[in-house]
Protein backbone atom coordinates (compact mmCIF):
# COMPACT_ATOMS: atom_id res chain seq x y z
CA UNK A 1 0.00 0.00 0.00
CA UNK A 2 1.32 3.72 -0.67
CA UNK A 3 0.56 7.02 0.45
CA UNK A 4 0.38 10.25 -0.68
CA UNK A 5 -0.13 13.44 1.42
CA UNK A 6 -0.74 16.76 -0.41
CA UNK A 7 -0.54 19.53 1.44
CA UNK A 8 -1.09 23.14 0.63
CA UNK A 9 1.29 26.05 1.57
CA UNK A 10 1.39 30.37 1.11
CA UNK A 11 -1.88 30.44 0.08
CA UNK A 12 -5.59 28.85 0.20
CA UNK A 13 -7.27 28.36 -3.11
CA UNK A 14 -4.16 27.07 -5.52
CA UNK A 15 -6.52 24.02 -6.03
CA UNK A 16 -5.10 21.38 -4.40
CA UNK A 17 -7.76 19.38 -4.84
CA UNK A 18 -7.40 19.28 -8.61
CA UNK A 19 -3.95 18.98 -8.27
CA UNK A 20 -4.81 15.90 -6.14
CA UNK A 21 -7.55 14.37 -8.28
CA UNK A 22 -5.65 14.80 -11.67
CA UNK A 23 -2.50 13.16 -10.11
CA UNK A 24 -5.61 10.28 -9.15
CA UNK A 25 -5.97 10.63 -12.99
CA UNK A 26 -3.07 9.76 -14.18
CA UNK A 27 -2.31 6.93 -12.17
CA UNK A 28 -5.47 5.40 -13.17
CA UNK A 29 -4.76 5.65 -16.50
CA UNK A 30 -1.18 3.63 -15.41
CA UNK A 31 -3.68 1.12 -13.99
CA UNK A 32 -3.21 1.45 -10.14
CA UNK A 33 -6.52 1.67 -8.22
CA UNK A 34 -6.56 4.85 -6.72
CA UNK A 35 -8.66 6.15 -3.37
CA UNK A 36 -9.26 9.60 -2.41
CA UNK A 37 -9.41 10.97 1.06
CA UNK A 38 -9.95 14.76 2.42
CA UNK A 39 -9.29 16.14 5.93
CA UNK A 40 -10.47 19.49 6.74
CA UNK A 41 -8.99 21.09 9.99
CA UNK A 42 -12.47 23.15 10.61
CA UNK A 43 -14.51 22.75 13.67
CA UNK A 44 -17.68 21.90 11.54
CA UNK A 45 -18.62 17.99 11.67
CA UNK A 46 -18.85 18.56 7.85
CA UNK A 47 -20.02 21.21 5.61
CA UNK A 48 -23.77 20.42 5.38
CA UNK A 49 -24.79 23.49 7.19
CA UNK A 50 -22.29 25.95 5.78
CA UNK A 51 -22.81 29.03 3.68
CA UNK A 52 -22.29 28.46 -0.13
CA UNK A 53 -21.09 32.23 -0.32
CA UNK A 54 -18.21 30.75 2.19
CA UNK A 55 -17.95 27.41 1.47
CA UNK A 56 -18.81 26.57 -2.29
CA UNK A 57 -21.39 23.77 -2.95
CA UNK A 58 -22.09 20.37 -0.61
CA UNK A 59 -21.16 17.77 -2.54
CA UNK A 60 -23.23 14.75 -1.38
CA UNK A 61 -21.72 11.29 -1.49
CA UNK A 62 -23.57 7.84 -2.38
CA UNK A 63 -24.25 7.15 1.67
CA UNK A 64 -25.74 10.80 2.24
CA UNK A 65 -22.09 12.34 3.77
CA UNK A 66 -22.26 16.18 2.74
CA UNK A 67 -18.62 16.52 2.24
CA UNK A 68 -16.44 19.51 0.60
CA UNK A 69 -16.80 20.22 -3.04
CA UNK A 70 -13.02 18.20 -3.09
CA UNK A 71 -14.61 14.78 -2.81
CA UNK A 72 -16.47 16.04 -6.62
CA UNK A 73 -13.20 16.38 -7.90
CA UNK A 74 -11.80 13.17 -7.06
CA UNK A 75 -15.23 11.03 -7.95
CA UNK A 76 -15.48 12.99 -11.12
CA UNK A 77 -11.44 12.49 -11.87
CA UNK A 78 -11.16 9.21 -11.06
CA UNK A 79 -13.20 5.97 -11.28
CA UNK A 80 -13.55 6.07 -7.27
CA UNK A 81 -16.73 6.00 -5.50
CA UNK A 82 -16.53 7.54 -2.07
CA UNK A 83 -18.14 7.17 1.55
CA UNK A 84 -18.18 9.41 4.33
CA UNK A 85 -14.76 7.71 5.61
CA UNK A 86 -13.07 9.96 2.84
CA UNK A 87 -13.75 13.23 4.57
CA UNK A 88 -12.80 14.26 8.12
CA UNK A 89 -13.35 17.51 10.04
CA UNK A 90 -11.41 18.28 13.06
CA UNK A 91 -15.23 18.70 14.09
CA UNK A 92 -15.73 14.36 13.53
CA UNK A 93 -12.29 14.25 15.47
CA UNK A 94 -13.24 16.07 18.21
CA UNK A 95 -16.60 14.64 18.55
CA UNK A 96 -15.09 11.01 18.64
CA UNK A 97 -12.35 12.01 20.85
CA UNK A 98 -15.00 13.28 23.64
CA UNK A 99 -17.68 10.96 23.26
CA UNK A 100 -14.76 8.10 24.11
CA UNK A 101 -13.73 10.20 26.97
CA UNK A 102 -17.78 10.56 28.20
CA UNK A 103 -17.90 6.67 27.93
CA UNK A 104 -14.79 6.18 29.93
CA UNK A 105 -12.67 4.68 27.25
CA UNK A 106 -9.34 6.11 27.53
CA UNK A 107 -9.16 4.76 31.55
CA UNK A 108 -8.59 7.85 33.11
CA UNK A 109 -5.90 8.93 31.21
CA UNK A 110 -5.41 12.47 30.45
CA UNK A 111 -7.03 13.32 26.99
CA UNK A 112 -5.10 14.82 24.84
CA UNK A 113 -3.95 15.97 21.33
CA UNK A 114 -0.60 13.55 20.95
CA UNK A 115 -1.50 10.40 21.21
CA UNK A 116 -5.01 10.81 21.36
CA UNK A 117 -6.30 13.12 18.54
CA UNK A 118 -4.04 11.95 15.92
CA UNK A 119 -4.72 8.30 16.53
CA UNK A 120 -7.95 9.02 15.65
CA UNK A 121 -6.68 10.47 12.32
CA UNK A 122 -4.00 7.67 11.64
CA UNK A 123 -7.29 5.52 12.30
CA UNK A 124 -8.42 6.89 9.22
CA UNK A 125 -5.67 5.96 6.66
CA UNK A 126 -5.91 3.28 8.40
CA UNK A 127 -9.28 1.97 7.66
CA UNK A 128 -8.25 2.92 3.66
CA UNK A 129 -5.26 0.54 3.89
CA UNK A 130 -6.98 -2.53 2.26
CA UNK A 131 -4.78 -3.87 -0.78
CA UNK A 132 -7.46 -5.84 -2.20
CA UNK A 133 -9.32 -2.38 -2.99
CA UNK A 134 -6.25 0.29 -3.34
CA UNK A 135 -2.75 0.62 -4.37
CA UNK A 136 -2.31 3.81 -3.74
CA UNK A 137 -4.21 6.12 -0.85
CA UNK A 138 -3.86 10.18 -1.79
CA UNK A 139 -4.75 12.13 1.38
CA UNK A 140 -5.47 16.19 1.04
CA UNK A 141 -4.71 17.99 4.21
CA UNK A 142 -7.15 21.21 3.71
CA UNK A 143 -6.03 24.59 4.18
CA UNK A 144 -2.71 25.93 4.49
CA UNK A 145 0.42 25.25 6.04
CA UNK A 146 1.18 27.04 9.52
CA UNK A 147 -2.99 27.33 10.17
CA UNK A 148 -3.00 26.35 13.82
CA UNK A 149 -5.99 23.94 12.81
CA UNK A 150 -4.37 21.63 10.55
CA UNK A 151 -0.94 21.01 13.22
CA UNK A 152 -2.80 17.94 14.75
CA UNK A 153 -3.18 16.65 10.97
CA UNK A 154 0.43 17.08 9.98
CA UNK A 155 1.49 15.50 13.23
CA UNK A 156 -0.48 12.52 12.70
CA UNK A 157 0.56 12.24 9.35
CA UNK A 158 4.69 12.58 10.83
CA UNK A 159 3.96 9.89 13.13
CA UNK A 160 1.84 7.84 10.19
CA UNK A 161 5.24 8.12 8.14
CA UNK A 162 7.81 6.31 10.80
CA UNK A 163 5.03 3.40 11.23
CA UNK A 164 4.32 2.35 7.48
CA UNK A 165 7.91 3.62 6.23
CA UNK A 166 9.24 6.28 4.32
CA UNK A 167 9.13 4.00 1.15
CA UNK A 168 5.66 4.19 1.11
CA UNK A 169 4.79 7.17 1.95
CA UNK A 170 5.09 11.01 -0.46
CA UNK A 171 4.07 14.61 0.65
CA UNK A 172 3.75 16.56 -2.31
CA UNK A 173 3.32 20.43 -1.50
CA UNK A 174 1.35 22.48 -3.35
CA UNK A 175 2.38 26.04 -3.52
CA UNK A 176 2.15 29.44 -5.16
CA UNK A 177 4.94 30.99 -7.09
CA UNK A 178 4.38 34.45 -7.69
CA UNK A 179 5.54 36.41 -10.74
CA UNK A 180 6.24 40.35 -9.43
CA UNK A 181 5.67 42.54 -12.15
CA UNK A 182 7.84 45.46 -11.27
CA UNK A 183 10.93 42.65 -11.17
CA UNK A 184 9.88 40.56 -13.92
CA UNK A 185 10.54 37.91 -11.66
CA UNK A 186 9.25 34.62 -10.31
CA UNK A 187 9.40 34.47 -6.92
CA UNK A 188 10.55 31.42 -4.68
CA UNK A 189 10.50 32.59 -0.93
CA UNK A 190 6.87 32.18 -0.13
CA UNK A 191 7.64 28.66 -1.27
CA UNK A 192 10.60 28.33 0.77
CA UNK A 193 9.45 29.72 3.73
CA UNK A 194 6.26 27.27 3.84
CA UNK A 195 8.25 24.21 2.89
CA UNK A 196 10.26 25.58 6.43
CA UNK A 197 6.85 25.30 8.19
CA UNK A 198 6.70 21.60 6.97
CA UNK A 199 9.95 20.86 8.05
CA UNK A 200 9.32 22.25 11.65
CA UNK A 201 6.93 19.69 12.29
CA UNK A 202 9.16 17.19 10.68
CA UNK A 203 7.84 16.93 7.06
CA UNK A 204 9.97 16.88 3.97
CA UNK A 205 8.14 16.87 1.04
CA UNK A 206 9.88 14.95 -1.82
CA UNK A 207 7.51 16.57 -4.59
CA UNK A 208 6.57 20.41 -4.99
CA UNK A 209 3.81 21.68 -7.32
CA UNK A 210 4.33 25.05 -7.76
CA UNK A 211 1.12 27.00 -8.96
CA UNK A 212 2.37 29.60 -11.40
CA UNK A 213 1.64 32.24 -13.99
CA UNK A 214 4.48 32.04 -16.01
CA UNK A 215 7.23 29.40 -16.88
CA UNK A 216 9.21 28.45 -14.08
CA UNK A 217 13.08 29.20 -15.62
CA UNK A 218 15.94 26.63 -14.77
CA UNK A 219 17.37 29.20 -12.34
CA UNK A 220 14.10 29.04 -10.56
CA UNK A 221 13.69 25.37 -10.21
CA UNK A 222 16.98 25.25 -8.87
CA UNK A 223 16.83 27.61 -6.81
CA UNK A 224 13.41 25.68 -5.21
CA UNK A 225 15.62 22.48 -4.96
CA UNK A 226 18.27 23.77 -3.69
CA UNK A 227 16.48 25.57 -0.68
CA UNK A 228 13.59 22.88 -0.42
CA UNK A 229 15.45 20.25 -0.36
CA UNK A 230 13.87 18.98 -3.00
CA UNK A 231 15.31 17.17 -6.70
CA UNK A 232 15.31 19.28 -9.50
CA UNK A 233 13.10 17.24 -11.33
CA UNK A 234 10.64 17.21 -8.53
CA UNK A 235 9.84 20.68 -8.94
CA UNK A 236 6.89 20.70 -10.93
CA UNK A 237 5.29 23.09 -12.73
CA UNK A 238 1.48 23.79 -13.04
CA UNK A 239 0.75 26.64 -14.69
CA UNK A 240 -3.09 28.53 -15.04
CA UNK A 241 -4.96 26.09 -17.62
CA UNK A 242 -5.77 27.77 -20.69
CA UNK A 243 -9.44 26.36 -21.49
CA UNK A 244 -10.31 24.26 -18.66
CA UNK A 245 -9.27 21.90 -15.74
CA UNK A 246 -9.47 18.94 -17.38
CA UNK A 247 -6.38 20.04 -18.65
CA UNK A 248 -4.27 19.79 -15.69
CA UNK A 249 -3.77 16.21 -15.67
CA UNK A 250 -2.35 16.53 -19.15
CA UNK A 251 -0.12 19.51 -18.02
CA UNK A 252 1.21 17.66 -15.08
CA UNK A 253 1.94 14.37 -17.09
CA UNK A 254 4.34 16.77 -19.74
CA UNK A 255 5.94 17.58 -16.42
CA UNK A 256 6.98 14.16 -15.55
CA UNK A 257 4.54 13.66 -12.01
CA UNK A 258 3.50 10.48 -12.89
CA UNK A 259 6.89 9.02 -13.37
CA UNK A 260 8.24 10.47 -10.60
CA UNK A 261 5.56 9.40 -8.45
CA UNK A 262 5.65 6.07 -9.37
CA UNK A 263 9.30 6.43 -9.12
CA UNK A 264 9.46 7.63 -5.84
CA UNK A 265 6.70 5.31 -5.11
CA UNK A 266 8.43 2.46 -6.25
CA UNK A 267 5.27 1.32 -8.12
CA UNK A 268 5.98 -0.63 -11.38
CA UNK A 269 3.14 0.32 -14.32
CA UNK A 270 2.49 0.70 -17.96
CA UNK A 271 3.01 3.89 -19.63
CA UNK A 272 -0.13 5.71 -19.06
CA UNK A 273 -3.29 5.73 -22.07
CA UNK A 274 -4.96 8.89 -21.89
CA UNK A 275 -6.33 8.79 -25.06
CA UNK A 276 -9.50 9.24 -24.10
CA UNK A 277 -8.92 11.93 -21.88
CA UNK A 278 -6.95 13.77 -24.44
CA UNK A 279 -10.45 13.34 -26.79
CA UNK A 280 -12.66 14.91 -24.35
CA UNK A 281 -10.16 17.67 -23.62
CA UNK A 282 -10.16 18.43 -27.36
CA UNK A 283 -14.00 18.43 -27.26
CA UNK A 284 -14.28 21.01 -24.71
CA UNK A 285 -11.35 23.56 -26.12
CA UNK A 286 -12.78 23.09 -29.35
CA UNK A 287 -16.31 22.52 -30.53
CA UNK A 288 -18.02 22.90 -33.12
CA UNK A 289 -20.97 25.03 -32.15
CA UNK A 290 -22.04 26.50 -28.95
CA UNK A 291 -24.84 27.32 -27.03
CA UNK A 292 -26.30 30.10 -24.18
CA UNK A 293 -27.41 28.55 -21.30
CA UNK A 294 -28.78 30.71 -18.10
CA UNK A 295 -28.25 29.44 -14.90
CA UNK A 296 -30.51 31.13 -12.58
CA UNK A 297 -29.40 31.01 -8.72
CA UNK A 298 -28.60 32.50 -5.54
CA UNK A 299 -25.35 31.86 -5.66
CA UNK A 300 -24.09 32.99 -8.86
CA UNK A 301 -21.27 35.20 -8.02
CA UNK A 302 -19.62 32.12 -6.35
CA UNK A 303 -18.12 29.94 -9.11
CA UNK A 304 -18.00 27.09 -6.75
CA UNK A 305 -21.56 26.94 -5.28
CA UNK A 306 -22.86 25.28 -8.29
CA UNK A 307 -19.48 23.64 -9.23
CA UNK A 308 -21.02 19.85 -10.05
CA UNK A 309 -23.90 21.72 -12.00
CA UNK A 310 -21.03 23.59 -14.56
CA UNK A 311 -19.42 20.30 -14.36
CA UNK A 312 -22.11 18.39 -15.74
CA UNK A 313 -23.14 21.01 -18.19
CA UNK A 314 -19.39 20.58 -19.78
CA UNK A 315 -19.37 16.83 -20.18
CA UNK A 316 -23.01 16.88 -21.59
CA UNK A 317 -21.89 19.96 -23.73
CA UNK A 318 -18.83 17.89 -24.84
CA UNK A 319 -20.59 14.80 -25.72
CA UNK A 320 -22.63 16.67 -27.65
CA UNK A 321 -19.36 18.82 -29.59
CA UNK A 322 -20.65 22.00 -28.48
CA UNK A 323 -19.77 24.95 -26.19
CA UNK A 324 -21.17 26.31 -23.41
CA UNK A 325 -21.77 30.12 -23.06
CA UNK A 326 -22.97 30.32 -19.26
CA UNK A 327 -25.25 33.27 -18.23
CA UNK A 328 -25.44 33.54 -14.77
CA UNK A 329 -28.81 35.08 -13.65
CA UNK A 330 -29.02 36.61 -9.78
CA UNK A 331 -32.80 34.62 -9.31
CA UNK A 332 -34.29 38.28 -7.38
CA UNK A 333 -33.12 40.32 -10.68
CA UNK A 334 -36.15 38.72 -12.27
CA UNK A 335 -38.55 39.20 -9.95
CA UNK A 336 -39.40 42.21 -11.86
CA UNK A 337 -39.33 40.48 -15.76
CA UNK A 338 -37.05 38.13 -17.63
CA UNK A 339 -37.44 39.17 -21.11
CA UNK A 340 -34.47 41.12 -21.43
CA UNK A 341 -32.72 38.77 -19.45
CA UNK A 342 -33.78 35.54 -20.81
CA UNK A 343 -34.81 35.86 -24.99
CA UNK A 344 -31.65 35.14 -26.25
CA UNK A 345 -30.80 32.02 -24.25
CA UNK A 346 -31.26 28.35 -25.64
CA UNK A 347 -31.87 26.38 -22.20
CA UNK A 348 -32.84 27.87 -18.74
CA UNK A 349 -31.35 25.69 -15.55
CA UNK A 350 -32.24 25.99 -11.92
CA UNK A 351 -30.59 24.30 -9.47
CA UNK A 352 -31.40 23.64 -5.83
CA UNK A 353 -30.99 26.00 -3.39
CA UNK A 354 -32.52 26.86 0.60
CA UNK A 355 -34.71 29.53 1.87
CA UNK A 356 -37.23 32.41 0.18
CA UNK A 357 -34.70 34.85 -1.12
CA UNK A 358 -34.94 34.54 -5.39
CA UNK A 359 -37.16 31.97 -5.25
CA UNK A 360 -40.25 34.71 -7.30
CA UNK A 361 -37.37 35.42 -9.42
CA UNK A 362 -37.27 31.30 -10.09
CA UNK A 363 -40.85 30.93 -10.65
CA UNK A 364 -40.65 33.61 -13.16
CA UNK A 365 -37.97 31.80 -15.02
CA UNK A 366 -39.50 28.70 -15.12
CA UNK A 367 -42.93 30.35 -16.64
CA UNK A 368 -40.96 32.00 -19.59
CA UNK A 369 -39.00 28.77 -20.22
CA UNK A 370 -42.49 26.86 -20.34
CA UNK A 371 -44.37 29.65 -22.42
CA UNK A 372 -41.50 30.00 -24.56
CA UNK A 373 -40.93 26.03 -24.71
CA UNK A 374 -37.12 27.03 -23.66
CA UNK A 375 -35.51 23.91 -22.62
CA UNK A 376 -35.93 23.58 -18.74
CA UNK A 377 -33.73 21.83 -15.88
CA UNK A 378 -34.43 22.25 -12.59
CA UNK A 379 -32.51 20.52 -10.02
CA UNK A 380 -34.30 19.44 -6.73
CA UNK A 381 -35.46 23.14 -5.76
CA UNK A 382 -35.32 23.76 -9.57
CA UNK A 383 -38.12 21.20 -9.77
CA UNK A 384 -40.17 22.73 -7.29
CA UNK A 385 -40.36 25.78 -8.18
CA UNK A 386 -40.87 24.55 -11.65
CA UNK A 387 -43.64 22.95 -10.42
CA UNK A 388 -45.47 26.12 -8.20
CA UNK A 389 -45.14 28.19 -11.44
CA UNK A 390 -47.23 25.57 -13.36
CA UNK A 391 -49.52 24.99 -10.36
CA UNK A 392 -50.22 28.57 -9.98
CA UNK A 393 -50.19 29.70 -13.69
CA UNK A 394 -51.84 26.56 -15.57
CA UNK A 395 -53.81 24.68 -13.29
CA UNK A 396 -55.15 28.09 -11.52
CA UNK A 397 -54.14 27.01 -8.08
CA UNK A 398 -53.06 30.97 -7.14
CA UNK A 399 -51.61 30.08 -3.72
CA UNK A 400 -49.48 27.44 -4.82
CA UNK A 401 -46.51 27.42 -2.81
CA UNK A 402 -44.15 25.49 -0.44
CA UNK A 403 -44.17 25.10 3.00
CA UNK A 404 -40.84 26.24 3.29
CA UNK A 405 -41.85 29.93 1.84
CA UNK A 406 -45.05 30.22 3.61
CA UNK A 407 -45.67 28.16 6.63
CA UNK A 408 -49.21 28.29 5.78
CA UNK A 409 -50.12 28.33 2.76
CA UNK A 410 -53.39 26.97 1.88
CA UNK A 411 -52.12 25.36 -1.39
CA UNK A 412 -49.19 23.29 -0.11
CA UNK A 413 -47.88 22.12 -3.27
CA UNK A 414 -44.40 21.19 -2.32
CA UNK A 415 -44.64 20.68 1.55
CA UNK A 416 -42.17 19.06 3.93
CA UNK A 417 -41.58 14.82 3.82
CA UNK A 418 -43.08 13.08 6.82
CA UNK A 419 -40.05 12.19 7.92
CA UNK A 420 -38.91 15.54 8.53
CA UNK A 421 -41.55 16.52 10.63
CA UNK A 422 -40.21 16.27 13.74
CA UNK A 423 -36.78 16.98 13.09
CA UNK A 424 -34.98 20.30 14.82
CA UNK A 425 -31.04 19.98 14.31
CA UNK A 426 -29.99 21.36 10.93
CA UNK A 427 -26.73 18.97 10.66
CA UNK A 428 -27.33 15.88 8.47
CA UNK A 429 -30.74 15.98 8.82
CA UNK A 430 -32.55 15.73 5.73
CA UNK A 431 -33.30 13.24 3.62
CA UNK A 432 -30.11 12.07 1.91
CA UNK A 433 -28.07 10.21 -0.32
CA UNK A 434 -28.98 7.66 -3.18
CA UNK A 435 -32.15 6.52 -3.36
CA UNK A 436 -33.61 4.74 -6.02
CA UNK A 437 -36.62 5.99 -8.67
CA UNK A 438 -39.06 4.14 -10.49
CA UNK A 439 -39.03 5.58 -14.31
CA UNK A 440 -43.14 5.69 -15.28
CA UNK A 441 -43.20 4.13 -19.19
CA UNK A 442 -43.98 5.96 -22.04
CA UNK A 443 -42.68 9.44 -20.34
CA UNK A 444 -39.62 11.97 -21.89
CA UNK A 445 -37.52 10.09 -18.76
CA UNK A 446 -37.84 6.74 -19.88
CA UNK A 447 -36.19 7.50 -23.51
CA UNK A 448 -33.92 9.87 -22.07
CA UNK A 449 -32.71 7.05 -19.27
CA UNK A 450 -33.34 4.07 -20.98
CA UNK A 451 -33.71 2.38 -17.86
CA UNK A 452 -36.79 1.27 -15.70
CA UNK A 453 -34.60 2.43 -12.52
CA UNK A 454 -32.39 4.29 -11.78
CA UNK A 455 -30.61 5.43 -8.38
CA UNK A 456 -29.79 9.26 -7.51
CA UNK A 457 -28.28 10.93 -4.83
CA UNK A 458 -30.55 13.22 -2.98
CA UNK A 459 -30.64 16.62 -0.44
CA UNK A 460 -33.75 17.37 0.26
CA UNK A 461 -36.62 17.99 3.20
CA UNK A 462 -39.64 19.25 0.77
CA UNK A 463 -41.34 16.98 -1.77
CA UNK A 464 -44.36 17.37 -3.93
CA UNK A 465 -47.85 17.13 -2.27
CA UNK A 466 -49.13 13.80 -4.36
CA UNK A 467 -52.98 15.82 -2.99
CA UNK A 468 -52.33 17.56 -6.42
CA UNK A 469 -51.28 14.83 -8.70
CA UNK A 470 -54.60 14.21 -10.73
CA UNK A 471 -55.23 17.64 -10.88
CA UNK A 472 -51.74 19.05 -12.23
CA UNK A 473 -51.74 16.26 -14.79
CA UNK A 474 -54.80 16.62 -16.46
CA UNK A 475 -53.23 19.89 -17.40
CA UNK A 476 -50.76 18.26 -18.81
CA UNK A 477 -47.56 17.70 -15.84
CA UNK A 478 -46.23 13.93 -15.81
CA UNK A 479 -45.13 12.60 -12.64
CA UNK A 480 -42.57 10.70 -14.94
CA UNK A 481 -40.56 8.86 -11.79
CA UNK A 482 -41.57 8.19 -8.23
CA UNK A 483 -39.83 6.43 -4.94
CA UNK A 484 -40.53 2.52 -5.73
CA UNK A 485 -43.60 2.61 -3.19
CA UNK A 486 -44.35 5.68 -5.79
CA UNK A 487 -45.50 7.73 -2.69
CA UNK A 488 -42.30 10.41 -3.46
CA UNK A 489 -42.36 12.42 -6.96
CA UNK A 490 -38.58 12.44 -8.10
CA UNK A 491 -39.01 13.12 -11.43
CA UNK A 492 -41.50 15.50 -13.57
CA UNK A 493 -42.02 16.93 -17.27
CA UNK A 494 -44.56 19.02 -18.90
CA UNK A 495 -46.66 17.01 -21.53
CA UNK A 496 -46.65 19.70 -23.83
CA UNK A 497 -43.20 21.01 -24.52
CA UNK A 498 -40.24 19.90 -26.02
CA UNK A 499 -37.84 19.44 -22.32
CA UNK A 500 -39.18 20.37 -18.99
CA UNK A 501 -37.56 18.27 -16.60
CA UNK A 502 -37.39 18.35 -13.18
CA UNK A 503 -35.85 16.41 -10.64
CA UNK A 504 -36.17 15.49 -7.08
CA UNK A 505 -32.80 14.71 -6.81
CA UNK A 506 -29.17 15.94 -7.56
CA UNK A 507 -27.66 14.20 -10.76
CA UNK A 508 -24.69 16.69 -11.19
CA UNK A 509 -23.11 14.47 -8.65
CA UNK A 510 -23.13 11.45 -10.98
CA UNK A 511 -21.64 13.19 -13.89
CA UNK A 512 -18.01 12.96 -15.19
CA UNK A 513 -15.81 13.31 -18.40
CA UNK A 514 -16.99 10.68 -20.94
CA UNK A 515 -20.08 9.83 -19.02
CA UNK A 516 -22.47 12.89 -19.26
CA UNK A 517 -25.80 12.41 -16.87
CA UNK A 518 -28.63 11.52 -18.98
CA UNK A 519 -30.85 14.19 -17.69
CA UNK A 520 -27.75 17.13 -18.57
CA UNK A 521 -27.38 15.13 -21.69
CA UNK A 522 -31.07 15.37 -22.95
CA UNK A 523 -31.11 18.87 -22.05
CA UNK A 524 -28.09 20.26 -24.04
CA UNK A 525 -29.26 18.23 -27.06
CA UNK A 526 -32.27 19.96 -26.67
CA UNK A 527 -30.80 23.45 -26.19
CA UNK A 528 -28.78 23.01 -29.41
CA UNK A 529 -32.12 21.65 -31.40
CA UNK A 530 -33.76 24.77 -29.76
CA UNK A 531 -30.90 27.22 -31.04
CA UNK A 532 -30.94 25.45 -34.34
CA UNK A 533 -34.45 26.15 -34.72
CA UNK A 534 -34.14 29.57 -32.99
CA UNK A 535 -34.68 32.01 -36.32
CA UNK A 536 -38.19 30.44 -36.69
CA UNK A 537 -38.76 30.83 -32.67
CA UNK A 538 -38.11 34.15 -33.59
CA UNK A 539 -40.16 34.70 -36.18
CA UNK A 540 -43.00 33.48 -34.11
CA UNK A 541 -42.02 35.67 -31.66
CA UNK A 542 -42.66 38.66 -33.81
CA UNK A 543 -45.75 38.16 -35.40
CA UNK A 544 -47.52 38.35 -31.99
CA UNK A 545 -47.01 41.87 -30.64
CA UNK A 546 -49.67 41.84 -28.54
CA UNK A 547 -47.36 39.70 -25.87
CA UNK A 548 -47.71 39.60 -22.42
CA UNK A 549 -46.15 42.63 -20.94
CA UNK A 550 -43.21 41.48 -18.53
CA UNK A 551 -44.79 43.16 -15.67
CA UNK A 552 -47.66 40.78 -15.71
CA UNK A 553 -45.06 37.81 -15.70
CA UNK A 554 -45.08 38.64 -12.03
CA UNK A 555 -47.09 35.82 -10.54
CA UNK A 556 -49.87 37.41 -8.78
CA UNK A 557 -49.62 36.87 -4.81
N1 LIG B 1 -35.07 23.60 -0.09
C1 LIG B 1 -35.59 22.49 -0.79
C2 LIG B 1 -35.82 21.29 0.12
O1 LIG B 1 -35.27 21.23 1.19
C3 LIG B 1 -34.68 22.09 -1.94
C4 LIG B 1 -33.37 21.55 -1.49
C5 LIG B 1 -32.34 21.53 -2.57
O2 LIG B 1 -32.53 22.17 -3.60
N2 LIG B 1 -31.26 20.82 -2.36
O3 LIG B 1 -36.54 20.39 -0.24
Amino acid sequence: MKYIFVTGGVISSLGKGLTAASLGTLLEARGLRVVFQKFDPYLNVDPGTMNPFQHGEVYVLNDGAETDLDLGHYERFTNCVLTRHNNLTSGQVYETVILKERRGDYLGKTVQVIPHVTDVIKNRIHELSDESKYDVVITEIGGTTGDIEGLPFLEAIRQFILEVGVQNVLNMHVTLVPYIKAAHELKTKPTQQSVAKLREIGLQPQVLICRTEKPLDRDVRRKLSMFCSVSEKAVIEERDVEHTIYEVPLTLHAEGLDQLVCDLLHLETRAPDLKDWRKFVERVVNPSKRVKIAVVGKYIDVRDAYKSIYESLTHAAADEDCGIDLKLIDAESLELGVDAQLKDVAGVLIPGGFGLRGVEGKINAARYAREHKIPFLGLCLGMQVGTIEFARNVCGIKNANSTEFDKDTPEPIISLLEEQRGVRNKGASMRLGTWPTNIVKNTLAEKIYGAAEVTERHRHRYEFNMKYREQMNAKGFVISGTSPDGTLAELIELRDHPYFVGCQYHPEFQSKPNKPHPLFKGFIQACVRRQSGHARHARVDQELPHRVPERELVPQR
